[in-house]
């Protein structure tokens, strides 16, 4: 569970070692002594967790596995479960990352088998939506967001809405330095947090964090975490310089005190 401070996500994606990780975590965990106004999720490559975790015991920075298996054992080769992630030293678990879905071919309902898997097993989630460049040119963003966000959590109303972090991440911003604009995001936030408020009536808004993902660095920074309904960030490349993640954090940290 998180509190309301602005969430500050790392997905390291297929990068680091485990050494190089343990030496961000090293440097991260000093610099986070100045950052307390936001929230540190790390996902490190499944081979940096558990050496991670050593170093981040005994501070507030959580961990994430950047995808899992919904099983909780069995003849899949190369997955990993649930409770493999939380022996490691996991909290949380990212969920139908775009590259999952479109490099991998994940489907929706798998999708939902894995939040359903995380959940049960006390693993928190985030899980990311996000439309691609034709959608978006073709005006189905919202259609598209709709469809992930009820296929994904179909059935799913009996857990704590406040263990579900929802990452909106347009697949043509992720990677490729173009950045949503605060007015893109932002209306997309919107739909999004409509949607929950749909299919979780009574839902308090806090209830449900939803981060930003796609291009973010310190430059763009404020301006996204200052729009309305982002509620912090889900960064790829930016966060693997611990110099450069920590500027985000900081940004985040002095604009939500600014507007609070
Ligand atoms: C991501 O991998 O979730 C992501 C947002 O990547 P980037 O920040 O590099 O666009």
């Amino acid at each position: 569970m998180i509190d309301s401070k602005p969430v500050i996500a790392a997905n390291w994606k297929m990068y680091k070692t485990p050494q190089e990780g343990y030496q961000f975590a090293r440097q991260l965990a000093t610099k986070a002594l100045n950052l307390k106004g936001v929230k540190f999720i790390l996902a490190p490559s499944a081979t940096a967790i558990f050496h991670l975790a050593e170093v981040l015991k005994d501070t507030p920075i959580e961990m994430a596995g950047q995808n899992m298996h919904f099983a909780e054992e069995g003849a899949f080769t190369g997955e990993t479960s649930a409770s493999m992630l939380q022996a490691s030293g996991c909290t949380w678990v990212i969920i139908g990352h775009s590259e999952r879905r479109h490099v991998f071919g994940e489907s929706d309902d798998f999708i939902r088998q894995k939040v359903a898997a995380a959940l049960q097993a006390g693993l928190n989630v985030i899980m990311c939506i996000g439309e691609r460049l034709e959608d978006r040119e073709a005006h189905r963003t919202q259609g598209v967001l709709q469809q992930q966000l009820r296929d994904g959590l179909e059935g799913l109303d009996e857990y704590p809405a406040e263990r579900l972090v929802i990452a909106y991440e347009p697949v043509w911003a992720i990677g490729t330095g173009v950045v949503a604009s605060p007015q893109q995001a932002g209306d997309a936030h919107g739909q999004v947090r409509a949607i929950l408020n749909q299919r979780f009536p009574g839902l308090a808004d806090a209830d449900v964090k939803i981060l930003y993902g796609g291009s973010v660095k310190s430059a763009n920074a404020a301006e996204l975490i200052s729009t309305p309904g982002i509620d912090g960030f889900l960064i790829g490349g930016a966060s693997l310089d611990v110099n450069e993640y920590c500027s985000i954090a900081e940004i985040a940290q002095n604009e939500v005190q600014v507007t609070n």
